[in-house]
């Protein structure tokens, strides 16, 4: 029989009557002839609690029991989902991720899986019972609760597949597939059939939240084909394919942003060979990662600025480490900005077509939106923008692609 491993978002498993609905749509599953994994994510809104319970404690919580703590919203919705599931004369069992036997490295808030023990749902499947395992969590070596980072039940859905070597990764949510961008934005987005996988890492990376990236990675390195839909509206949903498909691909196929970031610049640095490294060391030290990374020439003056990107709520630190590392390096000084976003085009169609970054600062040229920052790879082009720009960028990015329009 076949095996497939479903996964319910948050929105999805949000009151009573939708997690009734979602064992609706399990046993709909069963009744088809498949073997089942379900995955749930904690209620909507619930781990945002929990996070602000614990940070009006304090603003920094020990990362152990923080983990503890926002672990156990999912604690919640396997035993509701299970209990709805007997009462429909279905055998379920909800698993922790401990009693999945999900194992992780010891990076509490955003941990990797490592190893999954599968014998308890191993048993189950052979005895047609529908293991119900809490996403987004896993234990380490050391026996310590860890998480999985912001989204991570998908990444739990994709790792069970991978481990049980599943016909299909199936996470719902509350849109019907993966869009041309975050439809909340753009009314006019457009479902895509099919992604490649390149394109949806690429997406994910970048702040497309349908997929965690790791989910995404994990698909990749294992295979798992993947296929996002909605948990309340029946249709295709969206395919990850790993095929190069050969059909014409489009220039571009997405826009994601990502209002989380953060700009920071060491301004006229004497230059120097190592300047680069000793600036980007002393942050990484401090356990932050740096996203775009943009060096000037040097001036008359013989001084370069460094500017730099990290997640917003590693600003403050950032800046601080920064200031120390002005005044070593003999610096002018430090400026930052935390009010900015990063729009990305994503496209493999971008390989074989220039001209697509002319399209790009055009069009937000037009719109009056200044660029600040500029990174590229193959297959997207990202710029760093005043956050007031997010809506009115993605939109006419949107359209300067024609993504709103039906392809053939
Ligand atoms: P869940 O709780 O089911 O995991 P998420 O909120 O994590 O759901 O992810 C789904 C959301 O992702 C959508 O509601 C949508 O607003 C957002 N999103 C961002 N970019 C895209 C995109 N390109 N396609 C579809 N949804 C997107
Ligand atoms: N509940 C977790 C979160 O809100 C995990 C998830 O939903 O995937 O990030
Ligand atoms: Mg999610």
């Amino acid at each position: 029989m076949a095996l497939i491993v479903q996964k319910y978002g948050g929105t999805s498993v949000g009151s009573l009557e939708r997690i009734q609905h979602v064992a609706d749509k399990v046993i709909q599953a069963k009744q088809q002839g498949h073997d089942i994994i379900v995955v749930l994510s904690a209620m909507t809104g619930e781990t945002d609690r929990l996070i602000q319970l614990a940070r009006a404690i304090h603003d920094q919580p020990n990362p152990r029991e923080y983990d503890v703590l926002v672990s156990t919203g999912e604690q919640v919705t396997i035993a509701l989902l299970s209990i709805a599931l007997h009462a429909r004369g279905y055998h379920a069992r909800s698993y922790t991720g401990w009693q999945a036997g999900i194992e992780t490295c010891s990076t509490h808030k955003r941990a990797r899986i490592t190893k999954i023990n599968g014998q308890a749902i191993q048993d189950d499947i052979a005895n047609g019972h529908i293991p119900v395992v809490a996403g987004f969590q896993g234990i380490d070596s050391s026996g310590n609760i860890t998480t999985l980072g912001r989204g991570g039940s998908d990444t739990t859905a994709v790792a069970l597949a991978a481990a049980f070597k599943a016909k299909e990764c199936q996470i719902f949510t509350d849109v019907d597939g993966v869009y041309t961008t975050d439809p909340r934005i753009v009314p006019e987005a457009r479902r895509l059939p099919i992604v490649t996988f390149e394109e949806m890492l690429e997406l994910a990376s970048l702040g497309a939240k349908v997929l965690q990236i790791r989910a995404v990675e994990f698909a990749g390195k294992y295979n798992v084909p993947v296929r996002v839909l909605s948990t309340f509206n029946e249709g295709p949903g969206t395919l990850i394919t790993f095929e190069d498909s050969s059909m014409e691909q489009a220039l571009v196929s997405g826009i994601a942003f990502d209002r989380n970031q953060a700009k920071l610049t060491v301004c006229g640095i004497p230059d120097a060979p190592g300047v680069a490294k000793y600036i980007l060391g002393a942050v990484s030290e401090k356990n932050i990662d740096v996203d775009m990374i943009v060096q000037n020439v040097p001036g008359v003056d013989q001084t370069i600025d460094f500017s730099f990107t990290v997640h917003r709520d590693d600003y403050p630190i950032a800046l601080e480490v920064l200031k120390e590392v002005s005044t070593q390096l003999n610096a002018k000084g430090v400026v930052g900005d935390d009010k900015i976003a990063k729009l990305s085009i994503v496209g493999v169609g971008m390989r074989s077509h220039a001209g697509v970054a002319t399209t790009m600062f055009k069009a937000l040229g037009e719109e009056g939106i200044n660029i600040q920052l500029i990174s590229t790879s193959e297959i997207k082009i990202s710029v760093v923008v005043n956050e007031k720009h997010l809506e009115s960028g993605t939109r006419c990015l949107h359209s300067a692609f024609g993504l709103h329009l039906e392809h053939p």
